[in-house]
């Protein structure tokens, strides 16, 4: 090749640009997964989430072009795990990063185990009560419960074959709790928990904090009934593991023993108070905004970051300049406000709750940024979505959803109920707003650099306020009709 005397000249302040590039090699940083993570064996892939700097760097994984951002340099791509070992390595030029993981090896499965379905935890109830023992295992087989000394024959389900069960009441108390075990021929022997049968039941009493202690519908799962008051003494009628079931009315309620002491002596109560007693059904009716105070709650805090974007930027400080915007924006508009933190401090999910209860808060509005669990690719379910659990702060967060899905720019997933520690309680509406997906590169260059789409959020939290005075109004009306 012939070179003219300029495109001599040309090559020469190439070669110096390309000497300047290499001094400044670029940073390739993975931020998920961490380097040594262990996933369970049933998952098969991963997302790989990180940023090159410059942007303009080229990067692959393991050989495989990588897209970046443009602005950021983030990335964010799927992999498929294999069982064992998973080498991760993004490339860039001749610098390297790279993240080991491990797939677990499935554990195999004895073919004459059995598992126990019912009783598996210490159990008590009340004398003459029919208790169900059921258990899982080979189909057509002679399978049995032990309860104590006594062997009780199960029956195999016609339906579900190798579902084995039984029904059976004790008349008589226990002395003390009796050991269940499963057992059949050709069978590993199953142990399980232990029943426990009495006439009576200590009553007890509640000493854990409001809105933190928790009635369900299940032992440890299940609906959320209510918010029982500290004080609150309570007819008992058994136990599960480490929740006592409680009789009111004739509904049984399930509460952690940990949120209760043994009350003997002290009289039950028949039914539950509505926890949201002193407090408007409808609290925004017929106000203006200055007689509205709204908390505005930014998630995470401290220690707690929340989750984490491509190029290492951290839900907490998204979620408190979103907040601080929905604040500075209701102000304007002449609402009152109150934060739940205004710098980057821990605060608890209850204290949060707590701190609503004790302004006698109109509103609480909690502002979090989403991320995808590591199986799911970010990039296929970026979206906005708005959560609520009872009746009242889906009210709220109904109001306020519409106005803000217009301004997100990403798919609109609407409003649903959530029982969100933040959301249940019963004393002030309350909702919480997921602007948008952190984990994505685009989400988190929008969430932290597109500052006319964090005014609009704000302005649009705005509207919805003022649509949901106007709301509760009618409602209002509607019910005094
Ligand atoms: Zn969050």
């Amino acid at each position: 090749m012939v070179m003219s005397s300029y495109s001599r000249i040309a090559f020469a302040i190439m070669a110096l640009a390309a000497v300047t590039v290499n001094a400044a090699k670029p940073k390739v940083s993975i931020r998920f997964p961490k380097d040594g993570a262990t996933f369970p064996d049933g998952q098969t892939q991963t997302y790989v989430m990180g940023n090159v700097i410059p942007p303009s760097a080229a990067v692959t994984c393991n050989g495989e072009p990588v897209a970046v951002h443009p602005k950021t340099g983030g990335f964010v791509f799927m992999r498929e795990l294999q069982y064992g070992v998973n080498r991760i390595e993004l490339v860039s030029g001749d610098v390297s990063a790279v993240c080991t993981v491990k797939r677990q090896l499935p554990v195999p499965k004895a073919a004459s185990a059995i598992s126990p379905y019912t009783l598996r935890e210490p159990t008590g109830v009340m004398t003459g009560e029919s208790v169900r023992l059921v258990c899982l295992t080979l189909p057509g087989r002679k399978v049995y419960a032990k309860v104590g000394k006594e062997s009780i024959q199960l029956q195999e389900s016609a339906d579900h074959p190798g579902t084995y069960s039984a029904s059976r009441a004790w008349k008589n108390t226990t002395e003390k709790p009796l050991p269940v075990s499963y057992y059949g021929n050709g069978l590993e022997t199953a142990e399980a928990g232990t029943l426990e049968v009495r006439n009576e039941w200590p009553n007890c009493e509640v000493n854990g904090p409001r809105y933190e202690v928790r009635f369900r519908s299940l032992p440890g799962d299940g609906d959320t009934l209510g918010f029982p008051e500290t004080g609150l003494v309570l007819k008992t009628t058994g136990y599960s593991g480490n929740h006592i079931r409680c009789r009111v009315g004739d509904r049984d309620y399930w509460i952690a023993r940990d949120y209760t002491r043994t009350a003997e002596g002290k009289p039950a109560v028949n039914e539950i108070p509505d926890p949201s007693t002193g407090f408007a059904p409808y609290p925004a009716a017929g106000k203006k905004p200055r007689d509205i105070l709204v908390v505005i709650d930014p998630g995470h805090g401290g220690s707690d970051t929340g989750a984490i974007g491509p190029t290492g930027r951290m839900e907490k400080d998204a979620n408190l300049l979103q907040a601080t915007a929905i604040g500075k924006a209701l102000k304007k508009a002449g609402f009152k406000v109150e934060y739940t933190r205004t710098k980057d401090v821990a605060v608890g999910l209850y204290e949060r709750v707590r701190l609503a209860v004790k302004h006698h808060a109109d509103a609480f509005i909690s502002v979090h940024h989403n991320a995808t669990a590591a199986s799911t690719d970010p990039r296929e379910v970026r979206h906005f979505i708005s959560f609520g659990w009872n009746e009242r702060g889906l009210g709220l967060a109904a109001a306020l959803h519409p106005g803000i899905a217009a301004v997100s720019g990403v798919s609109d997933r609407g409003v649903r109920p959530n029982s969100l520690a933040v959301c249940r309680n019963p004393a002030v509406p309350s909702c919480l707003i997921e602007f948008d997906f952190i984990n994505e590169p685009e989400g988190e260059y929008e969430i932290f650099n597109n500052t006319s789409r964090r005014k609009a959020y704000a302005d649009a939290v705005v509207k919805g306020m003022l649509q949901w005075l106007g709301t509760a109004e009618r409602e209002k009306k509607a019910a005094e009709k």
